[in-house]
């Protein structure tokens, strides 16, 4: 509040009357003008210095973003010990902390991550390596595309692979409810489909011989052969021009703007690119 002060002395009583009617008027405008600037900030959410403005977002816990997961499948989420890390935990990290959330990610298979989103109550978000396809878009929203992705054959080390009229009659892995397996429907005649519920199940069942081929996610592919390539190689790098979004109830669209707008920054201020380094060893093309 302003302090007006008053000159005593040679002002005459009434003088001096009107002279404290003018300060009060003075101080309730000012003090009034003040009220009406500060509710217009906290409704609008306009951008105040390069930093948001708390708009008030509805997630399931007050303070909290839940996040569900599909954690085997690294190097975008994975669990190590208890703990959920990668690209995609790193980000959504980055995320809540421009939108003053904790961020919690909790395991969920991924055929089931839509569903339970939709239901609602568990958790807020998918960040999941989930491809942005119309079908989804259908039953939920996705935020902006964050990562590019392609698809990977992958066969037992050696293998001539020649085109996918030579998987006829063979068997092969793919997780549940993926692109990978709509790949392979739609391109494959002639194989069995063996559905797993994550990445990791199906190259386990490849390295054991139970399947002859997996079809899964380029850079997860080249993630799980990274270090020890258990006898397996991608045969075939299957451009299917993929983007991952975030996955956001449609009842939700203000934390899908929110989230889109957060993303944005972390690109422009390098945040972005130094989690994609991190967890990819180059930065983005
Ligand atoms: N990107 C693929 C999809 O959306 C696979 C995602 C995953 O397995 N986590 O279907």
């Amino acid at each position: 509040m302003p302090v007006v002060f008053i000159e005593g002395g040679s002002m005459s009583k009434s003088k001096k009357w009107v002279a404290l009617a003018l300060a009060v008027a003075l101080v309730l405008a000012v003090g009034l003008t003040g009220c009406a600037s500060k509710t217009d900030e906290g409704t609008t959410g306009e951008t105040t210095g390069g930093e948001t403005a708390t708009v008030e977002l509805k997630t399931i816990e007050a303070g909290k973003l839940l996040v569900g997961s599909d954690t085997a499948f690294p190097p975008f989420e994975s669990m190590n010990g208890d703990v959920a890390e990668g690209f995609d935990v790193d980000l959504m990290k980055a995320i809540g902390e421009k939108l003053g959330l904790e961020v919690t990610f909790q395991t969920e298979i991924f055929d089931t991550l839509i569903p339970t989103l939709k239901a609602g109550g568990k958790f807020d978000v998918i960040a999941s390596g989930m491809t942005i396809k119309p079908d989804r878009q259908l039953e939920i929203d996705f935020t902006d595309p964050y990562y590019d992705s392609n698809q990977s054959l992958v066969m037992k080390k050696g293998t001539a692979y020649t085109g996918p009229e030579q998987l006829a009659g063979k068997k092969i892995g793919v997780q549940s409810g993926t692109t990978g397996e709509a790949w392979a429907k739609e391109n494959v005649e002639g194989a069995t489909l063996v559905p797993f519920k994550n990445a990791t199940d199906a190259f386990a069942a490849l390295q054991a011989g139970n399947v002859d081929a997996v079809v899964n996610d380029l850079p997860v592919s080249t993630e799980l052969l990274k270090d020890d390539d258990r006898g397996m190689e991608i045969v075939a790098q299957i451009p299917t021009g993929e983007q991952y979004g975030f996955g956001v109830s449609k009842d939700n669209p203000d934390l899908t703007a929110a989230i889109n707008k957060a993303l944005g920054e972390l690109k422009a201020d390098g945040t972005y690119n130094e989690i994609y380094q991190k967890w990819f060893g180059i930065l983005p093309e």
